[in-house]
């Protein structure tokens, strides 16, 4: 996974790095895995699609890549026959976070005290976003 850190991503591993909460390095960098893993786990992701054997539709699949651009880059060098092709599969973090209400779901969340639910999540306003459409939130309007 060729990744660029967003800076909300950077910003939650900074913050447990300067923490005084852990004890040992073994028990930050176990907070590390776990905090970088809930942060991928809010991203979208590619899986490159391979399918081979005529009428049999045989097919493996590979992922996640970050891009269409690096999944094509990764079917080139594998040298394999076939065709191939990509999907994209949505982040399960930001699902679930929006299932639930979650406060604070991911970077793109309303500054709103009474809402901070994800801006996905606030109906869309010309090119701006209105309110939050979540069932008992008051929000009526998107605050970056
Ligand atoms: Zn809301
Ligand atoms: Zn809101």
């Amino acid at each position: 996974m060729r990744i660029t850190p967003r800076r909300d991503e950077v910003q939650a591993i900074v913050a447990i790095l300067e923490s005084d909460e852990y004890d040992s390095a073994e028990v930050m960098a176990r907070a590390l895995i776990k905090e970088v893993s809930e942060l991928l786990n809010m991203r979208d992701w590619v899986a490159l699609t391979h399918r081979f054997g005529g009428q049999r539709r045989l097919g493996i699949n590979w992922g996640p890549f970050a891009s269409d651009n690096e999944a094509g880059k990764y079917a080139a060098k594998i040298g394999i026959n076939g065709k191939f092709s990509t999907v994209k599969l949505y982040s399960p973090g930001l699902l679930l976070a929006n299932a639930t209400a979650a406060k604070r779901p991911t970077k793109d969340f309303c500054t709103n005290p009474v809402c901070m639910h994800a801006s996905a999540v606030h109906s869309a306003v010309g090119t701006g976003r209105g309110k939050c459409v979540l069932e008992l939130c008051p929000c009526t309007k998107y605050s970056k």
